[in-house]
């Protein structure tokens, strides 16, 4: 074989070995170099090797650790710098703002969410909001560590490639490049990288919440509106140009009300924020406040509010049970408010998932809330923000280009 074709081919495969290394650290936090072995495969004067270029970077420290109870030398305990790379992410709720700056790692280094009425506001004000928000959390100028990318989560269907809302109901969107704007405004000529909310709560739930090590995991988010985001073989599932998981608009009641995408009966009808509060007797668009007033009641054990939460409890049942036949999930992780529902109406989705699932799938997948809270779609947009960094770091570590510079080009 000729030599260059091999040296292309070890370029490549240290190219690999070093985003297997990164990625390995940001997810689990410190390991030691035993450790780094027994997840990589690769072998320990590799492992040596390639680590060694990362802290040459700036972007790693190894600690000799004291005796771990093996014989011999202990292993040196490594660790991501936060501050060796961070990032930007943005969130566009349906009522707040938020953004945080994270290190890698996913150590969250600065944070701000501001609550705003619900309604329509027009694209500019909001991208400009934004940018006050990024500002004033130090981005990018007073920041401790290098920019890496800026990554958004927004309520809504989003074309993956450029950040274009094909449409956002809740914010009154329709085809707004929302990607494009964010860079212009950032004056940033990386790609500012935006999916759906519900994309980026799968996310951050397989990687740091409640689906960690879990492989095929359904994460489903309801607010005023249902989202799902989907984790098949570990790798996240966003369909031919992201909008796959907009499972709020599967139509489950031929005679239910209309709903804001233009069709009749969508499960968000039945199951949303909504339905709840109608189904209780309070005012459909309440918000939060009445939401937490009628979690209050449930706690207190009002039978009316009760029979509403169960009426979603089956309705929910409904729509996951169709899921788990067509997606066969070991874990569906219920976020937002249902979430929070699913203390009172635990047993009710067990229940309907015996009566209309498969007995075989319906046998291996279990429910559980999420654990990240509300935050988790802003962490799902730092890991996507992350991402560029993680599957191909080699090309960062060239010492005579700093990552603020690679960031700008
Ligand atoms: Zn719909």
């Amino acid at each position: 074989m000729p030599r260059d074709v091999l040296g292309l081919r070890s370029e490549t495969v240290r190219r690999a070995n070093l985003s297997a290394i990164l990625r390995e650290l940001h997810t689990h936090g410190s390991l030691s170099r035993s450790e780094l072995v027994a997840r990589t495969g690769l072998t320990r004067s590799a492992i040596r090797g390639l680590i060694g270029e990362f802290v040459a970077a700036g972007l790693m420290a190894e600690r000799r650790s004291a005796s771990d109870g093996q014989p011999g030398r202990p292993s040196p305990q490594v660790r991501l710098d936060p501050g060796g790379g961070v990032v930007l992410a943005l969130e566009m709720a349906v009522d707040s703002l938020a953004a945080s700056i994270v290190g890698l790692g996913g150590e969250v280094l600065a944070h701000r969410r501001v609550d705003r009425p619900r309604g329509h506001f027009s694209v500019d004000e909001t991208v400009a909001d934004l940018l006050q928000l990024a500002t004033s959390l130090g981005w990018p100028d007073r920041i401790t560590g290098e920019p890496i990318g800026i990554g958004v989560a927004v309520v809504g269907v989003v074309r993956r490639s450029d950040g274009f809302v094909s449409i956002a109901p809740n914010l009154g969107w329709r085809d707004v490049p929302l990607g494009g704007l964010l860079a212009q405004a950032f004056a940033t000529t990386g790609p500012v990288r935006v999916a759906n909310d519900a994309d980026l709560g799968a996310l951050a739930e397989h990687r740091r919440g409640a689906a960690r090590g879990h492989e095929h995991v359904l994460f489903i988010s309801g607010e005023v509106g249902v989202g799902a985001g989907l984790i098949s073989g570990g790798h996240p599932l966003a369909g031919a140009a992201g909008f796959a998981g907009e499972v709020g608009h599967i139509r489950v009641n031929p005679n239910g009300a209309a709903c804001r995408c233009g069709s009749v009966g969508c499960w968000e009808t039945e199951v949303g924020e909504g339905a709840l509060l109608m189904r209780a007797g309070r005012a459909p668009g309440g918000g939060r406040k009445e939401v937490d007033a009628l979690l209050a009641d449930a706690l207190a054990g009002s039978p009316s509010v009760l029979r509403a939460v169960d009426d979603v409890g089956r309705w929910l049942g409904v729509g996951i049970a169709s899921l788990v036949n067509v997606l066969n999930p070991e874990l569906i992780v219920l976020g937002g408010l249902f979430g929070r529902l699913h203390p009172f109406i635990e047993r009710t989705l067990a229940a309907e998932l015996d009566r209309f699932a498969l007995a075989a799938p319906r046998g291996m997948v279990e429910i559980a809330p999420a654990s990240l809270d509300i935050d988790a779609p802003l962490l799902g947009a730092a890991e996507l923000a992350f991402e560029p960094f993680l599957a191909d770091p080699a090309q960062w570590l060239r010492s005579e280009v700093g990552l603020r510079e690679l960031a700008s080009a």
